[in-house]
């Protein structure tokens, strides 16, 4: 009884946290460890100023600089499932820029993070479930920036990218990339124009996911410092058939890595700059508020607020699933921001 009432009370939002090791550059600075993992099997960390405890964070799990991208994914398959059985996910990834948002997100060549890995989990169950239920799955990629949607794929699919155009054929084309979420009936938000890639295999989600990377750059002096500025979305639509009963399911799962959190001081930006960075302080203080209104029940929920919440409504609340990975740096002199994002987190949760 006990264990139950700690699920009710938890409800579907889960909170990870995962502190990136100290990089060669802080190594040879002598950079001093402010996070102290010995707890983080209970899901607790604590953080440190000058040697000496200073405030204690619990979290569904904790991840500490030792880590890889398989002990978290380890954590994070049963949101695949959930998604094959019918339930809405959205998993994202918050913190400082610099502190692996697109590590544990996109990952790397070597080491894959959860978007590969979980489309990659998808298929695998949908094998294994074969015979019983028939999936059909697609991809959108795509990216918020200063409030406005942009579609990863279209931009993929343009000259110099012929190649990668393979498994899109499928895809519905589209002539703008500047794109509006519309209501399309009781609680169902679409995006129209926005292409759907269809993927039969883990090849073709690979191009997919390469495609959407790729665009993530064009357009922008400054690869890094763009994609620290905007959230990038990947969307991954399932139809279900359980060819038992014929009973059809439809669900999506959003894998996001936002922009990052770090405050910038308004005396330190104008022009084009300012309003870049007021846009990325809107839309994510809308997603603590949506996701901690969700988690204490509250009747509005005011999804409205910025593009993407908005965006993800559908997805976010109801029966639906949320993991957050709250991202963080254990150099100490990162704390203050370290500090934000782990109060943001526990508000969320
Ligand atoms: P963000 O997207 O939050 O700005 P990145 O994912 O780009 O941060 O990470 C910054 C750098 O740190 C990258 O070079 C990345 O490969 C590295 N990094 C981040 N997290 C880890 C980790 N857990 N293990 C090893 N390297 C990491
Ligand atoms: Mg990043």
């Amino acid at each position: 009884e006990f264990y139950n009432k700690i699920l009710e009370l938890k409800g579907n939002i889960r909170v990870f946290c995962r502190c990136r090791p100290l990089n060669t550059e802080e190594t040879v600075e002598g950079a001093s460890m402010a996070i102290d993992f010995e707890a983080a099997r209970d899901g607790e960390l604590t953080v440190k100023s000058n040697g000496r405890p200073k405030k204690t964070f619990k979290y569904d799990a904790v991840f500490g600089p030792q880590s890889n991208q398989v002990d978290v994914f380890e954590d994070t398959a049963p949101f695949a499932t959930s998604v094959l059985d019918g339930y809405n996910v959205c998993i994202f990834a918050y913190g400082q820029t610099g502190t692996g948002k697109t590590f544990t997100m996109e990952g790397t060549n070597e080491a894959r993070g959860v978007n590969f890995r979980t489309l990659e989990e998808l298929f695998h169950i949908i094998g294994e479930r074969k015979g019983q239920f028939q999936y059909e799955i697609s991809v959108s990629v795509l990216e918020v920036y200063n409030e406005q949607i942009r579609d990863l794929l279209v931009l993929g699919t343009q000259p110099g990218a012929a190649k990668r155009q393979m498994c899109l054929l499928e895809a519905r084309a589209t002539t703008s990339s500047r794109l509006e979420i519309r209501q399309v009936g009781e609680g169902i938000h679409h995006v129209p124009g926005l292409v759907e890639a269809h993927v039969n295999n883990m090849n073709e989600v690979w191009e997919v996911l390469q495609t959407g990377s790729n665009a993530r750059a064009v357009g922008s002096t400054n690869a890094n410092e763009h994609s620290s500025r905007s959230h990038c979305i990947h969307c991954v639509m399932v139809k279900g058939e359980n060819l038992l009963n014929g009973e059809c399911t439809r669900s999506k799962l959003w894998l996001v890595d936002l922009a990052g959190s770090e405050r910038v001081a308004k005396t330190e930006v104008q022009g084009e700059r300012l309003k870049e960075t007021q846009n990325i302080n809107r839309s994510l203080s809308a997603l603590g508020d949506v996701i901690s209104a969700l988690a204490t029940k509250s009747p509005h929920i005011p999804f409205r607020n910025s593009k993407l919440t908005h965006l993800l409504q559908d997805s976010l609340g109801g029966d639906s699933k949320t993991l957050m990975f709250v991202q963080i740096s254990p150099n100490e002199n990162d704390l203050s921001e370290t500090l934000c994002s782990l109060n943001f987190a526990s508000r969320v949760r």
